[in-house]
């Protein structure tokens, strides 16, 4: 059997690209200061880098399959510029409002099992990144470390910390690249 692979999993909006809410026009994808770089020092660093990203404007109506699909296109092919490739992109259409329960939508854990599963990870030596609670709680369930970043909602965040604690904070993901 191969060895277990440890991962870096990213949530999206607000970790790697700014945070606008419901994003569903490719030319408003804008990553945020440094996240390139950090997504390159993870990768040299070892880590399989898999974006794990709730996408509920899909289920409410706000765009389509396609629209998302052509902003992850965006997203890949920058970072290939650069030399730096995802391992996989996963994301969570639904929303229980409009699309009834589903497993995958974030703080369930389908989309982790998945990349689990599919990539041989060895989950407690990864680490779940997000800008919201709901992230880290997500990261906590999967039994990964946590990592709270104070971009796109984190600062807010920050302050509703109290059962649900992060292993670490760091002001961007750059500077958690650097530092682990
Ligand atoms: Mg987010």
């Amino acid at each position: 059997m191969s060895e277990k692979k440890r991962a870096i999993f990213l949530d999206r909006d607000g970790v790697i690209n700014k945070e606008v809410g419901y994003l569903s026009n490719p030319n408003n994808f804008k990553f945020i200061e440094g996240s390139i770089e950090a997504l390159n020092i993870l990768k040299q660093k070892g880590f399989l880098l898999i974006v794990i990203t709730n996408q509920a404007g899909i289920a409410r109506g706000f765009f389509t399959e396609e629209t998302l699909r052509a902003i992850h296109d965006k997203l890949i092919k920058r970072l290939k510029q650069d030399g730096i490739e995802l391992d996989d992109v996963y994301y969570c259409p639904h929303h229980p409002d409009f699309t009834g329960p589903c497993d995958c939508r974030k703080p369930n854990l389908g989309m982790i099992l998945k990349a689990e599963l599919k990539h041989n990870i060895d989950l407690t030596n990864s680490y779940m990144v997000g800008d919201t609670l709901n992230d880290i709680q997500t990261g906590k369930a999967a039994i990964c470390k946590t990592v709270l970043v104070l971009t796109g909602y984190g600062k807010e965040e920050q302050k509703n910390i109290g059962s649900i604690i992060p292993d670490m904070i760091f002001k961007n993901l750059k500077e958690f690249a650097i530092n682990i």
